[in-house]
């Protein structure tokens, strides 16, 4: 007697709206947690063309008799899930039953199989059943989808790119392996090896196999239990951010879930750590009694609601937030020296011990200089060591000639004072101003920006000593897809080891004092790209750069540097936003004014 059984009509109903096979990923998805559920510990998946031309998944499971191999084709068929919440007990993974003979349907399958008696290979074309004979496997399970929707067309069509299709299945196995450590997953496409667990329980491990060592040196283990509820898991240091918010894994008893409470909560312990557009990567396990949850599926999700879920956002939080105050406690004295170092891309003899600390804090810190000056080359208002007097007055007087010639949008305004650091109040015969420094700087270097991008010169700087960075598999996918981009715009990049490149050379216009974060800031664009359009990704660059490099809130400037500022302000082709749609200047007209102090009535 096989161990499968139909399911309920009611059961099967819910899980087919979830189970439509339209990518890859769903196939690979199905073919996985078929080899979770038969207790494998090692499940192998071999792609050849991101999976549109063939997948294979082998696992050395319980693998099926010859009733069950040719009932894994039939609609309703299931093992052992009764309802939903049977998911959350351990070893119930799968919905078996539905999408595979959905996959049967539009590819051709060969499935061989065996429980350790006798082994069976069945074939099937476009849900045809072709044959059934005796294979030679000994134990566990090994099914080949070959040309996926070859009989329908117009599906076949809808497939992303094998690129976006690759990532999409790198993300979805990384998700499983972090699920999993236990088992040893190896995802290898057109021979090249993505990611290969070693299944021995370790999730640093798995972690470090799916983002690099670097990044998990800068993991923190978090644990934490109440009456209801036991968290694990791995937090990131807050320099670790990313611009998704797909590395936030959240797995409920084994299993990986979406629940946008609890992402939000681990977001929210993040604020004021890092930027609010960046994600920490967190790995979060929870064990809870199936009891405390409630299923919900998606087409393309899981979604679960957690009774007591205060007590749970309590918990996380306090287990996250205690971490992260503590690695606050380093003295920001180091922060200098990092930034100093980063600057000047010189590594310093002793750096090799502190390496480690020194990088942890480069991004947790604003480093705010005090003392501002004009490099009319690059950008408006940088720091001050960064260029000598003489070549900023020359080149000022030029660029006035410049400026004057163009026709202004508004009047010229005199600076007067500024408030909390931040605010310029000016005037003129028109009435008063008062002026978001940091938005009329961003403005100005916004557009500078977009010249430099838009005019094609690809000059670029080599660097005395190349950056290496290392990328989770699956962002690497997507940069070599997109690094065309990178090399149109003067990068000279390297591959260099799994997961690496090596920037040689950047374009000229970089600013100085921040190469590397600003290469990281492009890079990330470049990754969140989907469907490059030229100019809105010059956009994106110049607004990010210009944000990262203009002096913000709280920085003190001179009397003159104001005058500078509003002068140059005055002449950019939009004087009146920051390239994030923020107001630069707010006005008081005389007759404003006089109406407020009622010096005039009506
Ligand atoms: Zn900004
Ligand atoms: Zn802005």
């Amino acid at each position: 007697m096989g161990k499968i059984e139909l399911m309920s009509e009611d059961l099967a109903n819910k899980i087919a709206a979830g189970e439509v096979v339209e990518k890859t990923m769903n196939v690979v998805k199905e073919l996985v947690e078929n080899s979770i559920d038969a207790k494998s510990s090692e499940i192998k998946i071999e792609l050849l063309d991101s999976g549109i031309k063939e997948i294979i998944v082998t696992d050395d499971g319980i693998g099926m008799d010859k009733d069950d191999a040719i009932l894994a084709f039939s609609r309703h068929a299931t093992s052992k899930l009764k309802t939903l919440e049977d998911l959350f007990y351990i070893n119930s993974l799968g919905f078996r039953g539905e999408a595979l003979p959905s996959i049967a349907a539009v590819s051709h399958v060969n499935l061989k199989t065996s429980d350790g008696n006798i082994g069976t290979e069945v074939e099937i074309d476009g849900g045809n059943l072709q044959e059934i004979k005796y294979s030679d496997l000994k134990k566990g399970t090994r099914i080949t989808v070959k040309n996926l929707f070859f009989n329908t067309p117009v599906r076949l069509k809808y497939l992303k790119n094998p690129y976006t299709e690759l990532a999409n299945i790198v993300d979805y196995v990384n998700k499983m392996a972090l699920s999993f450590p236990n088992i040893r997953f190896l995802l290898i496409n057109n021979e090249k090896i993505l990611l290969n667990t070693d299944g021995k329980g370790n999730l640093l491990k798995v972690i470090s196999n799916i983002y690099g060592i670097d990044l998990a040196k800068k993991m923190i283990p978090i644990v934490g239990e109440n009456d209801d509820y036991e968290i694990n898991g791995y937090i990131s240091y807050p320099e670790c951010a990313r611009t998704s918010k797909n590395n936030i894994v959240i797995l409920v008893n084994g299993r990986a879930i979406k629940n946008s409470e609890v992402s939000k909560i681990i977001i929210d312990c993040y604020h004021t750590y890092i930027p609010e557009s960046k994600f920490p990567i967190v790995i979060l396990n929870i064990n809870v009694d199936p009891i405390l949850i409630d299923v919900n599926i998606h087409p393309t999700k899981m979604d679960i609601k957690f009774s007591k879920i205060d007590t749970l956002k309590d918990l996380i939080s306090s287990a996250i937030k205690n971490k992260l105050e503590n690695i606050n406690l380093i003295p920001e004295i180091k922060n200098s020296i990092s930034m100093y170092n980063k600057y000047n891309n010189i590594p310093k003899e002793n750096d090799k011990d502190n390496t480690w600390m020194l990088n942890n804090n480069i991004n947790n810190f604003d480093i705010k200089p005090v003392e501002y000056s004009l490099d009319l080359d690059s950008t408006y208002i940088v720091k001050d060591s960064d260029k000598t007097n003489e070549c900023v007055e020359l080149k000022n007087k030029q660029e006035e000639t410049y400026l004057s010639t163009k026709e202004s949008k508004i009047k010229k305004m005199y600076p007067v004072g500024v408030v909390h650091a931040t605010y310029i109040i000016a005037e003129n015969e028109d009435g008063m101003f008062v002026i978001d420094q940091h938005a009329a700087a961003e403005r100005i270097n916004y557009e500078k920006y977009l010249e430099k991008l838009g005019n094609n010169d690809n000059t670029n700087i080599e660097l005395l000593i190349p950056i290496k960075l290392e990328f989770s598999n699956k962002d690497f996918i997507i940069l070599k897809e997109n690094l065309y981009i990178l090399l149109n715009m003067g990068f000279i990049i390297e591959e260099f080891g799994i997961n690496t490149i090596l920037i040689r050379s950047h374009p000229y216009w970089l600013p100085s004092y921040a190469i590397e974060e600003s290469i990281k800031k492009i890079i990330d664009i470049v990754i969140l790209t989907e469907n490059f359009d030229k100019y809105k990704f010059i956009e994106k660059v110049a607004a990010t750069l210009a944000c990262k490099i203009s002096i913000k809130a709280n920085d003190r400037i001179t009397l003159t540097d104001m005058e500078d500022l509003l002068e140059r302000l005055r002449n950019t082709k939009n004087p009146f936003t920051c390239p994030h749609g923020r107001p630069t200047i707010i006005t008081y007209s005389n007759y404003e004014l006089e109406k407020l102090f009622k010096r005039v009535m009506n």
